[in-house]
């Protein structure tokens, strides 16, 4: 047995380790005069037991067993406590802190000694298997046995818990409530062992797409909750639904049958100015749920109506977008762009439309969904043959050729046919590259990943120019005009100062302008509307200017009708 004994005092460690020799314990005797000398030789070794003195120099006895205890969840050490009778209240408070025993020091014998050890042995022993089936109830408490999910007692708990903690929080809370479609049938028809092990087959999937935080729990039956504590935006919560759903495309095997199974998913989202209870959540929660199973299988539904648009709107979008092309739904319109001095007519930028079942979509609402659906690669292939396609019947014959600008997102970077692509198109069209300017974003030249890089470069090794499009909305960082090789840049409409501010300095646009020109760059001025842009433009000497006060963007016929002298395509 190991044994380390703590005590500052000389002589009583003396008639300890006495008594323990005559005691015949079968023993090696460490020993330590300060809480930290023993903390340091309990991280070292394993002792069997400590035999502690209360009254030690700078830290208390007390603080030792406090932070043997919190080591670890399962203490390991017998723990033993010395005391002067004087100080057997304060001994007992050690007991209730979690040593096993304690002795008064002038009662300490080699018979009193051996059978105290003995006895805190014994007791310890029985404490660790006290706290062992304590936490198999604990278990059996909060875990459900057929799936090991948090049952709904830990649920309770928790979401309570994370309610009261969010009050103060920025960041959205929002509950996900669903049950498995058609549950009963599976279970008529399979029998209820096949119904269990379809149940835990689901629980397994949805698992492999959640993170640790994310409480998962089984309410009971087939219905189960995710709660989600970090939202940034109500719509994670939708993609994670979405993720949910996904997970369960594939069939399970039930007994050699496939059977595929889905769930229909409630969402609400915790309000902190209303400061919704927790029941009220989950009654919400209950409510979005039944909407999703009245609508069949497998549906999403917010509780909350203007969540419930805006999916609603994103999902018909989504689906929509996947055959817009194949429907020939995208037109095209123009916008011209005029030189600044001679008010010559230069060429355009060509914006996007759809024309869908629903009605007319700008794109600014559609081409960031078609980023994340990675549908913009075909939509914007179609946009470059289009606007390149245009530019050749009006070039036909033209002493001076007009150029098209073309605006390209990030994701379309990644597409690396994009050169090529743009080099057959020209030569099929009769069009120099170096007519086209393609038109990015600032957030677009922020990934700079060899494939991106390496696009853009062969678009510019074709003669293709490149413009940095909304200059001054984005960090606008002096790194991206000189690290890409750009030829424009288009200063952002929010740049012209509103009718409110005509006399506003501005000196910002000026040192900008100066600081663009110095680089060599041309500057587009855009949202040019009132007279009053278009002289503040002249004065800074940008290069082109374009907006509502000439034209805004409109269909090739406009177009060639008001610009061309001739009528059609
Ligand atoms: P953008 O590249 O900044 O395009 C200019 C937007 O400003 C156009 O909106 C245009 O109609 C509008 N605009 C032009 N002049 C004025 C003006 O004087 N005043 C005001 N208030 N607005 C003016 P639009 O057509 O709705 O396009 C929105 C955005 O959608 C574009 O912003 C561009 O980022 C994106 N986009 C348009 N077509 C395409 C495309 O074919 N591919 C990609 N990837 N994005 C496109
Ligand atoms: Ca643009
Ligand atoms: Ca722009």
């Amino acid at each position: 047995m190991q044994i380390l004994i703590v005590d500052d005092d000389v002589v009583d460690r003396e008639n300890v380790k006495r008594s323990l020799f005559k005691s015949a314990v079968k023993c090696s005797i460490e020993e330590a005069v300060d809480v930290d000398t023993a903390l340091a030789m309990c991280n070292e070794k394993q002792f069997d037991v400590v035999l502690l003195d209360y009254r030690l120099p700078k830290r208390d006895g007390i603080e030792l067993l406090l932070e043997l205890r919190s080591k670890s969840d399962i203490c390991s050490e017998v723990v033993v406590m010395m005391s002067n009778s004087e100080d057997e209240a304060l001994a007992l408070e050690c007991l209730q802190a979690g040593a096993q025993d304690f002795v008064l020091k002038k009662e300490i014998t080699a018979a009193k000694l051996r059978r105290t050890i003995l006895q805190a042995g014994k007791r310890f022993e029985l404490e660790l298997e006290l706290r062992e089936s304590f936490q198999r109830v604990k278990r059996l408490a909060e875990r459900d046995v057929l799936t090991n999910l948090a049952n709904r007692y830990l649920f309770d708990e928790t979401f309570k818990l994370a309610v009261a903690n969010h009050q103060r929080k920025s960041s959205k809370l929002a509950l996900l409530l669903f049950d498995v479609d058609n549950f009963k049938l599976i279970n008529d028809s399979f029998g209820h062992s096949a119904g269990d092990a379809l149940l835990q087959g689901i629980c397994k999937r949805i698992a492999t797409v959640l993170r640790d935080d994310e409480m998962f729990a089984r309410l009971g039956g087939d219905e189960f909750a995710i709660l989600l504590t970090n939202l940034a935006s109500p719509y994670d919560a939708a993609r994670l639904a979405e993720r949910v759903r996904l997970s369960l495309n594939t069939p399970f095997t039930l007994e050699g049958h496939e059977v595929s199974a889905s769930v229909s998913i409630g969402i609400a989202v915790y309000q902190a100015e209303g400061g919704n209870s927790t029941e009220e959540l989950l009654r919400y929660a209950d409510i979005a749920m039944y909407r999703s199973k009245r609508k069949g299988r497998g549906q999403i539904s917010f509780f909350e109506q203007g969540m419930q648009d805006h999916i609603e709107r994103r999902l018909t979008l989504e689906n929509g977008l996947a055959q817009a092309l194949q429907k020939r739904e995208f037109f095209l319109c123009y916008q011209p762009m005029f030189n600044v001095q001679s008010k010559a007519l230069e060429g355009f930028e060509a914006l996007i439309r759809w024309q869908s079942a629903q009605g007319l979509i700008m794109p600014d609402e559609f081409i960031p969904v078609s980023e994340q659906s990675h549908q913009i690669i075909g939509i914007g292939r179609w946009v470059l043959s289009e606007a390149v396609r245009q530019l050749g019947l009006w070039n036909r014959g033209r002493s001076i050729p007009l150029r098209m600008a073309i605006n390209i997102s990030a994701n379309q970077l990644a597409d690396t046919d994009l050169p090529s692509i743009t080099k057959a198109l020209c030569a099929e069209h009769h069009i120099e590259p170096d007519l086209l300017e393609f038109e990015l974003t600032e957030t677009a030249l922020l990934d700079n990943s060899s494939v991106r890089v390496a696009t853009l470069e062969a678009l510019v090794g074709l003669g293709c120019s490149l413009a940095l499009d909304d200059f001054g909305t984005g960090y606008s960082s002096i790194a991206h005009l000189q690290n890409t090789p750009l030829s424009t840049v288009k200063l952002d409409r929010s740049m012209m100062p509103s009718a409110d501010e005509a006399g506003k300095s501005t000196a910002l646009l000026n040192g900008l302008v100066a600081m663009l020109k110095e680089l060599n760059l041309s500057i587009v001025a855009e949202g040019v509307e009132t007279r009053a842009h278009e002289q503040l433009c002249q004065t800074l000497g940008v290069h082109r200017l374009q907006g509502f006060y000439y034209c805004e963007g409109v269909s090739a016929q406009n177009i060639t009708q008001r610009y061309l002298g001739k009528k059609g395509k």
